[in-house]
């Protein structure tokens, strides 16, 4: 599969989805699933509570990544103009010099049992620690399925926690859950040996559920950006000043990370993964230090270009919850080419640096406004009735006036449709 589509964002959405089935080697089955997306009642109302419809957003896809030597195209599914056409150019930026190098870490979730009213915690952690394989068989037991797969419960860590309102014992249930994000899996284990933890300890168990901050689930990514396409030497130092700036500020650092997220989250939505999963995960990462921090870090290289990377917690999966369920969603999947959690995690860490760079690259070199202003430019000429034709006329005129705006927009197409009609006459 080859990522670069030279030009596809000139053809219309027929001819870059016959342009998409071409690189990607999908099937006319599987091309239905992404453009005919109303799914039927039985799998909505399978999905959540009180189902009355379904929901449609735009599906788009990035150009350009090469992740671990592989051409991927990446699904998105986002409302957010210019999303798409930045991590498109951040990964054809990247590619110049090799692409993304990505990596992942096991793919551990932590289940957590709360335990309080405890006479002595220390004591009732040790206790716990004795028992480790007892703890783990019998959270084993409840997902035969998960253990058949190579993963399950691999281990128990405990934290003695101080507050005001008296001294608790935390119990972390490490689970490998392979291919799927483990929600579900891992509440169900929490649950199951809650009663043998209250045993052991003495005390009562109040919450026992996952915790979203996967940091035993963790992904990252490394590009080199050469610096004649981003501006030479100045280019490198405007973008190394503006990520102190989100080193140095959490006010910042939240809009930074929050431009990361927006190509993630597009992914995680795209492959019927949770995205508030993700979100909590990687902002507690960022916070992790005690100081909210960007997700992503720069340097100059050795040879003046500008070196990124990016780690952060990816809690998704290839198998469970919606990712199987939604037909559309299994289609993001197979058009990634990705078959295990793992290689998601890593394009999602990659999608994640090229956003981030592609914002700061425009934000440090040409200000945000001016690409984000033509696509505002854009929405505002379809809402002021242009045709399809009719657009990019309008998209100019208001670009050479600076002029954007609602108004300007019915009146430019005002005035175009009957300098045509006196052209016509
Ligand atoms: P799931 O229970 O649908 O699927 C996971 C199961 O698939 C495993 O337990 C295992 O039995 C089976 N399986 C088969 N092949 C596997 C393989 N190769 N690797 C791993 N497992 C395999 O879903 P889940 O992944 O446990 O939970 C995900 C869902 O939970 C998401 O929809 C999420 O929104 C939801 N959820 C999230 C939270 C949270 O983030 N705090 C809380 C509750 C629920």
């Amino acid at each position: 599969m080859g990522s670069v589509i030279p030009g596809l964002y000139r053809k219309d959405p027929g001819a870059r989805r016959k342009a998409v089935v071409e690189a990607s080697g999908l099937s006319e089955d599987d091309l239905r699933a992404l453009f005919e997306p109303a799914l039927q009642d039985p799998v909505l109302d399978g999905m959540v509570e009180n189902v009355i419809g379904s929901f449609h957003l735009p599906l788009g896809v990035a150009t350009g990544f090469q992740v671990n030597g592989r051409d991927v195209l990446v699904p998105m599914v986002t409302e957010e103009s210019s999303v798409i056409a930045a991590a498109s150019k951040g990964a054809q930026l990247a590619r110049l010099r090799g692409g993304f190098s990505a990596w992942s870490s096991e793919q551990i979730m932590i289940g957590q049992v709360q335990l309080t009213d405890l006479k002595d915690p220390v004591k009732a952690a040790e206790g716990v620690l004795l028992r480790k394989d007892e703890v783990l068989s019998m959270a084993n037991a409840k997902d035969p399925l998960l253990v058949k797969a190579g993963g399950g419960a691999r281990d128990i860590e405990t934290r003695v926690l101080e507050h005001p309102a008296g001294t608790m014992l935390v119990v972390h249930l490490l689970v490998d859950c392979r291919d799927a994000m483990g929600a579900n899996a891992v509440n169900t284990m929490a649950e199951s040996i809650a009663p043998l933890l209250e045993d052991i300890t003495g005390g009562g168990a109040v919450l026992r559920i996952l915790s979203n901050l996967a940091t035993g689930r963790l992904s990252g990514a490394r590009a080199i950006f050469p610096k004649e396409e981003i501006g030479g030497e100045e280019g490198v130092s405007s973008i190394l000043k503006a990520f102190y700036l989100a080193q140095a500020d959490p006010y910042r650092a939240a809009t930074h990370n929050k431009g990361i997220m927006n190509g993630i989250d597009a992914v995680v939505l795209a492959t019927g993964n949770d995205t508030r999963a993700v979100e909590a995960g990687a902002h507690a990462y960022a916070s992790i230090s005690g100081h909210y921090s960007p997700l992503t870090r720069y340097s100059r290289d050795g040879n003046g270009d500008l070196a990124g990377e990016i780690e952060l917690p990816t809690a998704v999966g290839v198998v469970g919850g919606a990712t199987r369920v939604h037909p559309a969603a299994r289609v993001c999947i197979k058009l990634m080419g990705v078959s295990s959690a793992r290689e998601l995690g890593e394009v999602l860490a990659s999608v994640g640096l090229a956003q981030n760079l592609a914002a700061l690259r425009a934000l440090s070199l040409e200000g945000i406004q001016k690409g984000h202003m033509r696509l505002h430019a854009r929405n505002l000429a379809v809402q002021a009735g242009a045709r399809p034709d009719e657009v990019d006329v309008l998209v100019d005129a208001m670009a050479v006036d600076g002029d954007i705006n609602a108004s300007k927009a019915s009146e430019l197409l005002a005035t175009s449709r009957s300098r045509s009609t006196i052209k016509r006459i």
